[in-house]
């Protein structure tokens, strides 16, 4: 079993996808956002340029830097603001998502013929030639699993407008050629759910039970951003996306083991809740009022080696709790998340004030609720 700091990197390109094209959001303080978000009136259809081609994508908002642009395929690309009137035009052909079809001609061309693109109901899978049914079946139960789940809790779950793809390198080794070409900088990884070009990657070149939870993971946070539980265009707090990322570890909570949900030790995170029993004070309250604050405020706790752990195993037991025991205040808070403005900066005194009000109690005694919770899990 992979422990938890392998995620690190990944998670913090995934979760704050857009990182990667407007790099200044995760850092940012509130004055870099103050200075120069614009969304154009409404996504517009464009053409622009990438790797000399033209291309037609939705142009989503401009930053003083760059525009981003969808693209039909799902890919989030961005332009220079100073190459916009050379890279970028106005086009009267109307935006359309790619078809599952198209999709797939375009990943056999890019992949070429090592690999086999599987299609399933939602995903195209890439993967090297012959290997069955295992990776298709695993993403698909997944994916259905998520949906079962969230709409069993009356979250909203819309169908996604790309089929989303996976990609399973023969190796690790294959992995990190794939995430260099991709320009993403990562280490000591099984697998990741990268944002900016909405694909999962992962390899065959281990023993699936190694990796598994890493993957099922992943695939929850790609379930969670095509339909809608979140959104690829704003700022989520992670203790809500790393939360539904380690709820979705457990194999019976991906479809891995039909019916055997209905055990609470089967839906935990056991590496979770040994990590906080470990490192906090359960007897007390004290240590979950400092941990819940940390993250219902800001995201810091995530980039720091130190504290890493300990805010993926916190998230982990704040939206197991709300998923078990709150439905209306897990909805509200995945509904309210992904419903605000693209791009707006998410300011620490703001995410208090929204989550006290959605909680119906403050922070103090939510933490109270939750530490007795845990106390009482098996
Ligand atoms: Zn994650």
């Amino acid at each position: 079993m992979l422990s938890t700091s392998l995620r690190v990197l990944p998670d913090a390109f995934g979760a704050l996808a857009i990182a990667a094209a407007f790099a200044f959001l995760l850092t940012a303080p509130d004055s870099a956002i103050a200075n120069g978000y614009q969304s154009p009136t409404g996504p517009r259809p464009v053409e622009f340029l990438i790797n000399s081609q033209w291309q037609t994508g939705l142009h989503l908002v401009d930053s003083s830097t760059e525009s981003l642009i969808m693209a039909k395929d799902g890919w989030l690309h961005t332009v220079d603001a100073n190459k916009r009137t050379e890279n970028m035009r106005p086009t009267s052909e109307r935006y359309q998502p790619a078809s599952a079809m198209q999709m797939r001609n375009q990943l056999r061309a890019e992949f070429g013929r090592d690999f086999d693109v599987v299609a399933t109901q939602n995903f195209l899978v890439v993967q090297p030639r012959g290997r069955g049914n295992r990776w298709p079946d695993m993403f698909e139960n997944s994916h259905r699993a998520f949906v079962e789940f969230m709409t069993k809790r009356g979250v909203r779950v819309r169908k996604g407008r790309f089929p989303m793809v996976a990609v399973v390198l023969p190796d690790a080794r294959a992995m990190y050629a794939e995430l260099d070409r991709l320009k993403i900088d990562v280490s000591r990884v099984a697998g990741i759910y990268a944002n900016r070009c909405n694909r999962v990657l992962t390899h065959d070149g281990g023993r699936l039970s190694d990796i598994a939870a890493t993957v099922r993971h992943e695939a929850a946070h790609q379930s969670a951003f095509n339909s809608g539980v979140h959104s690829r265009v704003n700022d989520t707090p992670s203790w809500i996306t790393e939360g539904i990322g380690q709820m979705f570890e457990p194999e019976s909570l991906a479809g891995g083991i039909v019916g055997s949900t209905h055990r609470i030790a089967d839906r935990m995170n056991q590496e979770s809740i040994r990590h906080l029993r470990n490192t906090l004070s359960l007897n007390r309250s004290d240590d979950m009022v400092r941990w819940v604050e940390r993250l219902v405020d800001g995201d810091d706790a995530f980039r720091d080696q130190s504290s890493v752990h300990t805010a993926y195993a916190v998230s982990w037991a704040m939206m197991f709790y709300l998923a078990e025991r709150d439905h209306t205040a897990f909805a509200d808070v995945l509904h309210f998340t992904a419903t605000r403005p693209p791009f707006e900066n998410y300011r620490r005194g703001q995410r208090r004030i929204d989550f006290e009000r959605i909680m119906g109690i403050d922070t103090v005694t939510f933490a109270n609720r939750l530490t007795r919770y845990l106390n009482e899990l098996p």
